[in-house]
């Protein structure tokens, strides 16, 4: 049988990176009928948007998808297309694991850790309200009348937690972490300062794990969290977290782990996935055959697993993790020095993967 699934190229160094992880899972043997659809900028130019229709309507039909960078250019009207698809689509969970493979440079020797991000709520939910704007000025009146003084040249965001977006992730978290016979999930929050928004959010983890109980279950407030992830990292095993904390650590947990070409990602929504690496387009090295592949194969990884798909999941994981412990076929970012000669292309790393799988 062979797997629809939509190959989104992206744009900046998106192309060649995406070439390398499509040789790479082909050579496990799993057989993909590629739908290929285009957006970011060079979209952008030929169509007057980034996000054409056809890209989601593919998303919808084949239900999972691979996804190469996409750049956010600074100062023109198009939006995010990575935050539109994931609003388009419903894809409410943010999964970023991040595993310690042998031969990354690295503090740590043995991390493996999962984050499970909220993707739509929180402060992030985009509701903001511009220094002396007239609806800021409208909003800060009723607030002056609900006994909240905030001055006329702050700038003001909302911050909604819903009970039903936090059921839905704590929920996903507990099944995610019982799919992969993981033992414990912890719930971030600040709920001792924000009452009814982290507040909510902990009162909601906590109902959920009454209801998950195969599952341990504890909390943590967020700025303990970090320090906590510094110290003894291998204390934790499924985080969960509303939006803007997610963001921060899942970035903190990549560089446990030794940084962005080893950290990968996956969008998941109630019926649909999309997996791309946590990194973005590095457009200052498009077209030179240089940047890492290794994080959207690992994103190809979790699609193999999501697909059912776990013998070739781990095939792929062991041979990605067997180059890099023998160090020959690797990018720049990989080595001591990042001007070393011995580093290799983009291309090269996906040929070696490919034939260590084809070893077997
Ligand atoms: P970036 O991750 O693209 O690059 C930052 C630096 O990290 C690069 O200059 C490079 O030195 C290094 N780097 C990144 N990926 C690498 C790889 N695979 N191998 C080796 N080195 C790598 O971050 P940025 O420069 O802040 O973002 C560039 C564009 O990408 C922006 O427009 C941003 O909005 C977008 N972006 C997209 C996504 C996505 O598509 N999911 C995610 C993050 C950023």
């Amino acid at each position: 049988m062979s797997y629809p699934v939509t190959l989104i190229p992206g744009d900046g160094t998106g192309p060649e990176i995406t070439d390398a992880v499509v040789t790479a899972l082909e050579a496990t043997g799993v057989k993909f009928d590629w739908k290929i659809e285009n957006a970011g900028t060079d979209v952008y130019e030929e169509q007057g948007t980034p996000l054409p229709e056809a890209v989601i309507e593919s998303i919808r039909d084949t239900k999972v998808g691979i996804k190469g960078p996409i750049t956010t250019p600074v100062g023109t009207g198009f939006r995010s297309v990575n935050v539109a698809l994931r609003k388009e689509l419903d894809l409410f969970a943010c999964v970023r694991p991040c595993k310690s493979y042998k031969g990354v440079r690295s503090r740590y020797e043995s991390i493996d850790l999962i984050v499970v991000r909220e993707n739509h709520e929180d402060l992030y939910a985009g509701i903001e309200f511009e220094r002396n704007s007239e609806d800021g000025r409208e909003l800060r009146a009723w607030m002056a009348d609900h006994k909240h003084k905030i001055r006329d040249d702050a700038g003001i965001s909302i911050k909604p937690i819903s009970v039903y977006g936090t059921q839905r992730i704590v929920q996903f978290a507990f099944d995610y972490a019982r799919k992969l016979g993981r033992k414990k999930v912890t719930s971030v929050h600040k709920a001792n300062i924000m009452k009814y928004t982290d507040g909510l959010w902990l009162e909601v983890s906590r109902e959920v794990a009454a209801k998950n109980t195969d599952i341990e279950f504890e909390d943590r407030i967020v700025d303990n969290m970090c320090m906590q992830l510094v110290q003894k990292p291998d204390l934790y095993d499924v985080i969960v977290l509303p939006n803007l904390y997610g963001d921060i650590i899942s970035d903190l947990c990549a560089g446990l782990v030794g940084g962005l070409g080893v950290a990968p990602g996956a969008n998941i929504g109630s019926d649909i996935g999309l997996f791309e690496a946590t990194h973005g387009s590095a457009p200052k090295y498009k077209g030179m055959n240089k940047v890492n592949p290794m994080a959207m194969m690992l994103s190809g990884v979790m699609m193999l697993h999501h697909l059912g798909e776990s013998g070739a999941a781990r095939r792929l994981e062991h041979a990605i993790a067997a180059v890099i412990l023998e160090g020959k076929h690797v990018t720049y970012d990989m080595k001591a020095r990042r001007d070393d000669p011995t580093a290799v292309g983009t291309s090269q790393v996906g040929e070696a993967v490919a034939e260590r799988l084809r070893r077997g």
